[in-house]
C-alpha cells in the first residue's frame, strides 16, 4: 500500500484521464505531489483503501469537473469525502461552466483549468499559512469553509475619518481581476460622525454601499466583514474595552453590530454565502489592523515585525514568532506610554505631563504632532509664527506637521532644530524595541513619518532621505556587535490600509488562535 502522504489528491472521471494528467504535470513542474489513481495504483491493490487512504492522507482536493466528471459517482463520493474531512476543495472547470457545480462546492472559488497555475499559487499560499501556524490546523480548516468566496469587507473607523473597501483575498495572492496597487476592489471613506450610535447607521450604509459596488462586479458573496477600532479592542468578547478617542468604555461593539447588519430583506442579505444566517463579523485594533496588512502584504514569511505609527498618538503593532501579539489585556505595543526619562527636564521639553497623566516623560510626548507642536511654540513663539505664515497656506490641511517637514528640507534652521530632536526621540524608541526584540523588519508609518517622508526625495538641501537621516540616528543607540547592518526601516506611505488589515482579519490565523485561546 502506498502510504506515502501527497499534496493534492486529484479527483476525476476516468474518461477524463488526459485532462487529470495535465494537471498532474503541472503539479509535476511545480514539485507538488500528487495522487492520480491511474498513475499511483498498481495492480492488484484494494483499490477502494488505497482511495480513501490517500483522501485521508493528503493536504487538498482538486476537483476536476467536466461533463463526464458530473455523472462520475467516485467524482460524487470523493468530494463529499474530502468535504467531510475538512479538506480543501479546488473545483477545476472544463467544458462545464460554475453553474454546473455540485451543490456540495457551490459558492467554492472555481477556475477554468486553463488557469490552473492560479489554483496551485493558492494552493502554496495556504500551504505557506500553514507552515506560519503548524498549530492551528484544526480551526484554519474550520476558518476555510467558510472562507471560500474570498471576498471580505474591511472597514477602519478613525477618529476623523471611516475608511472602507472590498477585498479580494484572490487578487491578495497577485492575479486576476482590476483593482488598486495595494489589492482592494474597491475603498472609500467618509467622514466619522459624532456619536457611535450614527457611526452604526453609517456602517449599514457603507455595507450597501459595498454591496452595491460588488454586484456590479458580479459579486455575490461576501463571506465576513472585519472592524478595526482606535483603542483597546478584545476579540474575544467582541468589546471595545476603552477608546480615548470616543471617550468610551466596555462597548459591547460586535454584538451591537450584529444586531443592525443581520437584518432582514436587505441588499446585504443576498450576499450570504449559502446556508449561513449571519455574516461573521470580526473585530480588532486599528494598529493591530494596519500592521496585519503590512505583514501580510509584504513581509508574509517574517516571523518578526514591528509596525510603530507615529501620528496624533503611537501606537505599534507587533508580531512575534510568526504571530500578532496581543498580551493579556490587548495592550501589547502601547509603546507611546513607555518612559524614556524620569526626569521633567531631561529633554527641555515643555510638556510636562503626557495626557495619559502618569508620571516621567512618555515617548509620544516628544514625537507626536501635539508634543512637537508644543515644542515649536515654546522653543520660539515668533519662529513658530514665521514658519506658519511662510508654510501653513500650501498645504490643505491645517496640520502643521506637513509645514514643518518642508521648511526642514528647505533648510530652515528652526525647523532643523525642532526636527533634530524629532528624530532623535523617534531613534530612542527604535532602538529599544530592537533591543527588546531583535525583530526582522521595523516599519514606521503614521502622519508624522508620512509627512517626512512625502518632502525628502524633493530636497535640495540635504540630498538625503528620511529614511538614512533616520536609520543613522537609530544606528547611534545600537552597539555595532549586534550586527546593525540587518535593520530595515520601511515606511507605509497609504493611509487606508487598516481597512485592508480589517478584511484581513479572516486570512490571519493567530486572530482565531488568539480568539479561540
Ligand atoms: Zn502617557
Amino acid at each position: 500500500m502506498n502510504q506515502s502522504k501527497k499534496d493534492i489528491f486529484i479527483s476525476y472521471a476516468s474518461a477524463d484521464k488526459f485532462e487529470a494528467l495535465k494537471i498532474a504535470q503541472k503539479l509535476e513542474q511545480r514539485n507538488i505531489t500528487y495522487f492520480l489513481a491511474s498513475k499511483s495504483l498498481q495492480a492488484g491493490s484494494h483499490f477502494q483503501e488505497e482511495i480513501r487512504e490517500n483522501l485521508i492522507q493528503c493536504e487538498e482536493l482538486f476537483l476536476l469537473l467536466t461533463p463526464n466528471g458530473l455523472k462520475s459517482e467516485w467524482v460524487h463520493l470523493e468530494c463529499g469525502a474530502a468535504w467531510a474531512l475538512g479538506k480543501h476543495i479546488s473545483p477545476i472547470l472544463f467544458k462545464c461552466q460554475p453553474d454546473d457545480l455540485p451543490t456540495i462546492v457551490t459558492g467554492l472559488q472555481a477556475v477554468h483549468i486553463e488557469d490552473l497555475d492560479r489554483t496551485i499559487d493558492d494552493f502554496e499560499e495556504r500551504q505557506r499559512n500553514k507552515k506560519r501556524n503548524p498549530t492551528l490546523l484544526a480551526t484554519q480548516q474550520s476558518i476555510d469553509l467558510t472562507s471560500e468566496g474570498r471576498y471580505y469587507i474591511g472597514i477602519d473607523i478613525g477618529k476623523a475619518t471611516i475608511n472602507y473597501c472590498l477585498f479580494d483575498y484572490e487578487s491578495f495572492s497577485g492575479n486576476i481581476y482590476s483593482h488598486d496597487e495595494e489589492g482592494a476592489l474597491y475603498s472609500n471613506s467618509i467622514k466619522t460622525p459624532a456619536s457611535f450610535d450614527e457611526i452604526y447607521s453609517k456602517i449599514k450604509k457603507i455595507i450597501e454601499e459595498i454591496a452595491f459596488k460588488a454586484r456590479e462586479r458580479k459579486i455575490f458573496s461576501i463571506h465576513g466583514i472585519g472592524i478595526g477600532l482606535p483603542g483597546m479592542v478584545d476579540p474575544k468578547e467582541g468589546m471595545l474595552v476603552h477608546t480615548p478617542s470616543f471617550n468610551l468604555r466596555k462597548l459591547r461593539f460586535k454584538a451591537i453590530l450584529e444586531k443592525i447588519i443581520n437584518w432582514r430583506g436587505d441588499p446585504i442579505k443576498n450576499l450570504i454565502p449559502d446556508g449561513g444566517k449571519n455574516i461573521p463579523i470580526e473585530i480588532d485594533n486599528d494598529v493591530r489592523c494596519a500592521t496585519r496588512w503590512r505583514w501580510l502584504r509584504h513581509s508574509p514569511e517574517a516571523q518578526s515585525l514591528v509596525c510603530i505609527f507615529i501620528g496624533n498618538g503611537l501606537g505599534s503593532g507587533i508580531v512575534v514568532n510568526g504571530k500578532m501579539l496581543y498580551g493579556k489585556h490587548f495592550f501589547a505595543g502601547e509603546a507611546g506610554h513607555t518612559t524614556i526619562s524620569s526626569q521633567t527636564d531631561f529633554f527641555k521639553s515643555p510638556l510636562e505631563k503626557c495626557h495619559c497623566e502618569r508620571k516621567g516623560h512618555h515617548w509620544e510626548m516628544h514625537v507626536c504632532s501635539y508634543g512637537i507642536i508644543h515644542l515649536m511654540k515654546t522653543l520660539d513663539t515668533e519662529r513658530f509664527a514665521q514658519l506658519e505664515e511662510k508654510y501653513v497656506h500650501r498645504h490643505s490641511k491645517k496640520s502643521l506637521t506637513y509645514p514643518l517637514a518642508e521648511a526642514f528640507y528647505d533648510g530652515d534652521p528652526y525647523a532643523g532644530e525642532i526636527v533634530d530632536k524629532f528624530f532623535e526621540h523617534v531613534a530612542i524608541g527604535v532602538a529599544n524595541y530592537v533591543y527588546i526584540l531583535n525583530p526582522q523588519e521595523i516599519v514606521l508609518g503614521g502622519g508624522m513619518i508620512r509627512a517626512f517622508h512625502s518632502r525628502d526625495k524633493a530636497s535640495p538641501f540635504f540630498k538625503r532621505t528620511t529614511h538614512d537621516l533616520l536609520l543613522e540616528k537609530i544606528r547611534e543607540y545600537i552597539t555595532p556587535s549586534f550586527d546593525r547592518d540587518y535593520l530595515t526601516i520601511d515606511f507605509t506611505p497609504k493611509q487606508y490600509l487598516s481597512s485592508l488589515g480589517a478584511a484581513l482579519i479572516f486570512k490571519d490565523n493567530s486572530y482565531f488562535e488568539y480568539k479561540h485561546q
